[in-house]
C-alpha cells in the first residue's frame, strides 16, 4: 500500500533504480538541449554585429510590457487571450515542472513552504493552471485544424512542414500538462483509497483524473503513478530539444528578443554597427547578400517568430497579393539556418539569399510601412532587414529599371525628377499667391527663424505645390518668421535610403544640413511626414523639426488659428494616417483634433486607422516602381474611407495625396470621394477676417501692428 506513496526516486523501472534512470535522463535531456542550443547559436555568432547593449532599464520597461505582459497580444482578442492564458500558465507552472523533475532524483525534496498554506495555494493554482493550458491546447489545434483562420494559412509551395509542426507542439504541450495531472490524480487516487486525503483543485484536469481512477485497483494505480512520471519527465525533455527545430522555440528565445529589440521608431540601421560614416568607404560589400551577413539579432528575430502571421495579415503588399508576406521572409531564413546550420556535419555556405530564398520583387514590394512590426507581439523588425537586402542588391547593381532614371536623376539634379534646381521655389511665384504671402528664400542677408522644409515632391509636382503653397499662408498666417531653401534644398533623401542607396543617401542629407546649418534657422517643419521622419531621425546636428500638423494643433489650441465652419455639414470626413506621421513618429491626436476644431466638420473613423492604418502605396521612389500587384494599395484604401461612409478623405502628406487622387480615379469614385490635405483644409478654413479685425483694432488703439 505505502508503495504508492513512493516517490519515482525510489522505484524501479526495468530493473533499474529510478534515481539512476532519471538522473541519466536528466542529464542527458540537459546535454541534449546545451548542444542544440550551441548549434543555433552558431550562425549568431557568425553574424554581423548590432548594438543592442545600451539603455537597459528601458530595455527592462519594455520587456516586462511585452514580455512579460504580453502588451501586444489582445490586438487579436481570442487568439490573444488563448497566449496570455497559455503564457501565464507555463510561468506558473515553471516551478512544478522544476520540483517535479527533481522528485526524479531526490525523494525527500520539497520547495520552501510546499507543506504549508502557501504551498496548498500554489498546487490549486498550479492544477488550474496545467488545465487551463490543456484546453488552451485543444482550442488551438481545432483553430489550425477546423476553423483555420486565413493568417495561419501556408501556401501549398512551402508544403505542410510548418502546419504539421505546429499541431504537433500543441498536441506535446497537452500531453505534457495530461501526464503530470495524470501522476498527480494516481496518487491522490491512491491516498483516497487508503482513506487519506490529497487535495486537488475541483474540477481540474488532475481532479477530473482522480475521480476516473477512484475504482482502479492500487497496483494500477501504482503502475500509472510511475509510469506517468516517467512519461511526463520524457515529453518534458523531447519538447525542450524538439522547440529548437520549429515555432516553438521562441519558448526560449522571446525574453532575449524582446528585451534587446530595437527601442527607436523610424530610424533605419547603419550599414555596419561598428562603421562610422566617413569610414564607410573601406566597406567592402553593404548591405545583406548571404544569411551570415544578417545581425545576430536579426538572426534571432528568425528563430524567435511564433508564426502567428498577424504581420503579414496587417502588410498591405500582402493585402495586394504582391510577392511579399512578412511572416515568410522570416520563415524562409529560418528554414534557411536550420539547413545550413545543421545539428551534424560543416555549416554555412553563404549562398545569396536573393535569387535563392528570395525574389527581387520580394524584396522590392515593401513599401516600409511598419504596420509588419506594429502588429508583432515579439518586436520582431522587418524594415531593416529589407533595406539591408535592398542595400545588398543596389550594391551589386540590382535596382529595378524604373528606378534607376530617379536613382541617377537624384544623383545630378536633387531631385527624382530630374526638375533643375532653379526652379525649386517656383511653386512660391505663382501669381495669384505671390502678392498674398512672400515666401523668403534664405541665404546672404535673408534670415529667418523657422525653416520651411519643402522637399521634392511638393516642390515639383504641380498638384502638390498646392500644399506647399497651404502651408507657407498657415504658416505667415500665424506670424511664423520662416523661410525656404529654395535651390539650396535638395532631396531629404528619406526614400533614398530606404531604397538602399546609403552612398546617395549621405550625399543628399550632407548637403542640406550644411544648407540648413547656413541659414541660421532655430527650427524646421514640413509638411511632408518623410522629410519630417528623415529630419529627426535620419538627419544629425539640425534644429528641432516639427510636423504642420503639430504646429496647426498647436495655435488652434491657442486660440491663434480660429477655423470656419464648414461650408457643407453634409460632408463626412475620414483622416487617413499616413504611415511615416502615425506608425512612426505617433502623430495620430493633432490632426484628428485640428478637424475636430472645424465647426460643423462629420469625422469617421476608417476599419484600420491610427497604428493599424493602411498604407497608400508607398512614398518616394515608391511612385517609380511598378511592383506585381493584383490591387493597388491606395485603391483598398479608399474604399475603406468610402465603406466608413465618409466622402472627404483628409490626409497629411503629398505622397498619400499623390495615391488617394490616382486610386480615386482607378476606382471610378470621382465625384463621390475627394481627397484634400490638412494643410489645404486649414486654409480654406481658417477665420482671417477675424485676425485682421484683431490686427485693426490693435493698431487703431496701439499705433502698432499686431504681433503674433
Ligand atoms: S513594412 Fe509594410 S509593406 Fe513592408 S513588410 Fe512590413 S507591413 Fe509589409
Ligand atoms: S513575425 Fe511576429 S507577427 Fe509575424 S508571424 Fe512571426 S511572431 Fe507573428
Amino acid at each position: 500500500m505505502l508503495e504508492a506513496l513512493q516517490s519515482p526516486a525510489q522505484t524501479t523501472y526495468w530493473l533499474i533504480s529510478g534515481r539512476v534512470l532519471f538522473l541519466i535522463i536528466n542529464l542527458l535531456g540537459l546535454a541534449c538541449f546545451a548542444y542544440i542550443v550551441t548549434k543555433r547559436l552558431t550562425p549568431l555568432i557568425r553574424g554581423e554585429r548590432d548594438f543592442r547593449f545600451d539603455r537597459p532599464w528601458t530595455r527592462l520597461e519594455r520587456l516586462l510590457q511585452f514580455w512579460l505582459g504580453q502588451w501586444k497580444h489582445p490586438r487579436y482578442r481570442t487568439a490573444g487571450i488563448i497566449h496570455i492564458l497559455i503564457f501565464s500558465g507555463f510561468i506558473l507552472l515553471a516551478t512544478r515542472a522544476f520540483s517535479l523533475l527533481i522528485l526524479g532524483i531526490s525523494e525527500n525534496f520539497a520547495l520552501p513552504d510546499s507543506a504549508g498554506g502557501i504551498g496548498r495555494v500554489y498546487e490549486i493554482v498550479a492544477d488550474y493552471a496545467a488545465t487551463i493550458v490543456f484546453l488552451c491546447m485543444v482550442i488551438a489545434a481545432a483553430r489550425r485544424i477546423v476553423f483555420k483562420p486565413a493568417r495561419y494559412e501556408v501556401p501549398a509551395k512551402y508544403g505542410d512542414g510548418h502546419k504539421v509542426d505546429a499541431i504537433f507542439l500543441l498536441a506535446l504541450i497537452a500531453f505534457l500538462m495530461l501526464s503530470e495531472s495524470l501522476f498527480e490524480a494516481s496518487k491522490a487516487a491512491s491516498l483516497a483509497q487508503q482513506g487519506q486525503t490529497e487535495f486537488l483543485a475541483s474540477f481540474s484536469l488532475a481532479w477530473i483524473l482522480q475521480s476516473a481512477l477512484s475504482s482502479v485497483s492500487q497496483s494500477n494505480l501504482w503502475n500509472i503513478h510511475r509510469g506517468a512520471y516517467l512519461l511526463d519527465v520524457l515529453t518534458f525533455y523531447f519538447l525542450l530539444c524538439y522547440r529548437p527545430f520549429g515555432i516553438q522555440f521562441h519558448v526560449e528565445t522571446s525574453l532575449f528578443n524582446v528585451y534587446f529589440a530595437k527601442l527607436d521608431r523610424g530610424t533605419v540601421k547603419p550599414v555596419r554597427w561598428d562603421v562610422s560614416d566617413e569610414h564607410l568607404d573601406q566597406v567592402k560589400s553593404f548591405g545583406v547578400k548571404t544569411f551570415e551577413d544578417f545581425t545576430w539579432k536579426h538572426m534571432l528575430d528568425f528563430y524567435s517568430c511564433a508564426d502567428c502571421g498577424r504581420c503579414s495579415d496587417n502588410c498591405p503588399a500582402n493585402a495586394v497579393g504582391r510577392p511579399l508576406s512578412p511572416r515568410f521572409i522570416t520563415i524562409k531564413a529560418r528554414d534557411y539556418s536550420f539547413q545550413h546550420y545543421p545539428m551534424f556535419g560543416p555549416s554555412g555556405n553563404g549562398t545569396p539569399l536573393v535569387g535563392g530564398i528570395y525574389s527581387e520583387d520580394e524584396i522590392w514590394s515593401c513599401t516600409t510601412c511598419g504596420a509588419c512590426e506594429e502588429e508583432c507581439p515579439l518586436l520582431i523588425e522587418y524594415i531593416d532587414k529589407i533595406v539591408d537586402l535592398r542595400r545588398g542588391l543596389v550594391d551589386d547593381g540590382n535596382v529595378p529599371k524604373s528606378i534607376q532614371k530617379a536613382l541617377k536623376a537624384l544623383e545630378s539634379r536633387g531631385n527624382p525628377y530630374g526638375k533643375m534646381e532653379k526652379k525649386k521655389a517656383d511653386w512660391a511665384k505663382d501669381k495669384e499667391f505671390q502678392p498674398t504671402c512672400d515666401v523668403k528664400i534664405l541665404g546672404g542677408a535673408k534670415t529667418a527663424d523657422t525653416l520651411y522644409f519643402v522637399d521634392s515632391i511638393t516642390s515639383y509636382d504641380d498638384r502638390m505645390q498646392a500644399i506647399g503653397r497651404a502651408t507657407a499662408k498657415i504658416l505667415d498666417h500665424v506670424g511664423e518668421n520662416f523661410g525656404i531653401l529654395g535651390p539650396a534644398e535638395k532631396d531629404s533623401g528619406h526614400e533614398v535610403r530606404r531604397f538602399g542607396e546609403e552612398t546617395l543617401f549621405m550625399a543628399l542629407r550632407d548637403h542640406n544640413v550644411e544648407a540648413i546649418k547656413a541659414s541660421g534657422v532655430q527650427r524646421i517643419v514640413t509638411a511632408d511626414p518623410h522629410a519630417y521622419n528623415a529630419l529627426k531621425h535620419d538627419y544629425k546636428d539640425v534644429p528641432p523639426v516639427e510636423h504642420i500638423s503639430q504646429v496647426i494643433a498647436r495655435e488652434v489650441k491657442s486660440g491663434n488659428i480660429k477655423l470656419n465652419p464648414v461650408e457643407n455639414a453634409d460632408d463626412v470626413y475620414t483622416y487617413h494616417d499616413p504611415c511615416y506621421l502615425g506608425r512612426h513618429n505617433q502623430v495620430y491626436d493633432d490632426p484628428r483634433d485640428v478637424l475636430d476644431a472645424i465647426p460643423g466638420l462629420k469625422r469617421v473613423e476608417m476599419s484600420r486607422y491610427r497604428d493599424r492604418s493602411f498604407c497608400c502605396g508607398g512614398g518616394g521612389l515608391m511612385l517609380f516602381y511598378e511592383p506585381k500587384e493584383e490591387q493597388r494599395m491606395g485603391v483598398k484604401r479608399v474604399q475603406m474611407a468610402a465603406e466608413a461612409g465618409a466622402n472627404v478623405i483628409v490626409t497629411a502628406c503629398p505622397f498619400c495625396m499623390v495615391n488617394m487622387e490616382d486610386a480615386i480615379k482607378v476606382a471610378g469614385m470621382e465625384g463621390k470621394l475627394t481627397a484634400i490635405d490638412l494643410t489645404e483644409l486649414v486654409d480654406k478654413h481658417i477665420a482671417r477676417e477675424t485676425k485682421e479685425t484683431e490686427r485693426a483694432e490693435q493698431f487703431a488703439e496701439s499705433g502698432k501692428c499686431l504681433t503674433v
